[in-house]
């Protein structure tokens, strides 16, 4: 990818420039537990957003995309976005970098990128995370830190993409380290690095390639749900309930928001219990809390599939250490942690046994935990 972006680049702009990278993510455990003042766990991946890039000179940044082969120009000055989509992310990363004090001046780029688009590893966090660290390091000497990184992405989501969400993918993105996974709690925003090099097994997404859309918003109600719980408790977020004070209360809540109040509390604690079993190199264990995750999102949480349950239930026929939705449901990808010798027979056994039910093969997606954003050297 390298050399194509750096011989595009001298054909169009007959100049070499700096390469940047910036990387897509998992999230391995902690799922719904973002609004519930909770932790996440995610990984940057070895899936990149790749850009090179040449100061100008002028008040224009002039951008070609190798993947959607197409040009687009735009003055730093302007306030209306592209049409484009694909270059909404920079003119938003731009923009929101200036909002915020930091300087940026006319650039010349070609970007390309090996992130699967919309299948759940957040190939527009990548994008995002990969010119708000370049605008840094090219204009403003280092000295935007990175959560601000992560902010000015996230803020090009809500205000020039109409996608509100929260900070996860593009903290990821650029705090991402390679064989570390990242705690981060969603309350206090602190983080924290565990060691993930799970010699012998092998990190892989079986993307089903559905999605299902459904017509009233189920995000928001689990979101309701889950605040009429806490409310009822006394508690701000279902971060500070506990298994005994949800017993307490059963008889005052509806069953639907019961049994959504115990996935959030399960999901808090399989976080820390995952972290735990990390530092001793116990995969077993982080194997059957992803199970369980996924037990929970489909009987108390039900925003699985009957396309995920199946792809979680050849999981387990194939002896899968680990299985589970990714992302917020109702289609994607699941995760799975399975051990080396049963790997071939499983992707084989999922590719046969999904196609023969659903008549596609899911897409299959290898990972290895890596960097987040960085400078390419030569
Ligand atoms: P995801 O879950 O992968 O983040 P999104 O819909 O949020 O899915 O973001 C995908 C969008 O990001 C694409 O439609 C495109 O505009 C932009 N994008 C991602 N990767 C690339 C790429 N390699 N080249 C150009 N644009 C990209
Ligand atoms: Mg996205």
């Amino acid at each position: 990818m390298r050399e194509k972006i750096k011989e595009q680049f001298k054909q169009r702009f007959g100049t070499d420039g700096v390469i940047y990278a910036s990387a897509g993510r998992i999230n391995l455990i902690g799922e719904h537990t973002d609004y519930n003042g909770g932790f996440v766990f995610p990984g940057a991946i070895d899936k990149y957003i790749m850009a090179e890039i040449n100061i100008n000179g002028t008040d224009k940044v002039r951008v070609y995309s190798m993947d959607m082969d197409a040009y687009c120009e735009f003055g730093l000055n302007e306030e209306d976005a592209p049409q484009e989509q694909w270059a909404r992310y920079i003119f938003g990363v731009c923009r929101e970098t200036i909002k915020r004090g930091g300087v940026v001046k006319g650039f010349d780029t070609v970007f390309a990128g090996n992130v699967p688009l919309g299948a759940g590893l957040s190939s527009s966090a990548a994008l995002e995370s990969c010119f708000a660290f370049a605008l840094n390091d090219l204009f403003n000497d280092n000295k935007i830190d990175k959560f601000e990184l992560a902010k000015i992405g996230q803020s090009t989501e809500h205000n020039y993409c109409g996608v509100n969400c929260g900070i996860m993918d593009q903290f990821a993105s650029v705090f991402g380290k390679k064989d570390c996974l990242m705690r981060l709690d969603c309350r206090s925003l602190e983080h924290e690095y565990f060691p993930f090099h799970p010699e012998g097994y092998k990190l892989v997404l079986l993307n089903s390639k559905v999605k299902h859309e459904l017509v009233d918003s189920p995000y928001n109600k689990r979101r309701e749900s889950c605040e009429r719980v806490a409310a009822t408790l006394g508690v701000e977020t279902l971060r500070d309930a506990t298994y005994t004070m949800l017993a307490d209360v059963r008889d005052k809540i509806s069953d639907e928001d019961y049994r959504r109040a115990r996935f959030v509390i399960g999901e808090k604690q399989r976080v820390l219990d995952v972290c735990d079993a990390l530092e001793r190199g116990d995969y077993e264990t982080v194997g059957r809390c992803m199970f369980e995750t996924h037990d929970g999102l489909s009987r108390d949480y039900e925003v699985s599939c009957e396309e995920l349950d199946y792809l979680n239930d050849v999981a387990r026929e194939c002896g899968v250490t680990g299985s589970r939705i990714m992302g917020g449901g109702f289609g994607g990808c699941t995760i799975n942690l399975v051990k080396e010798d049963r790997y071939d027979n499983f992707i084989a056994t999922a590719k046969e046994k999904f196609n023969a039910k659903y008549g596609h093969e899911p897409e299959v997606i290898n990972v290895i935990i890596s960097d987040g954003a960085h400078k390419v050297e030569d």
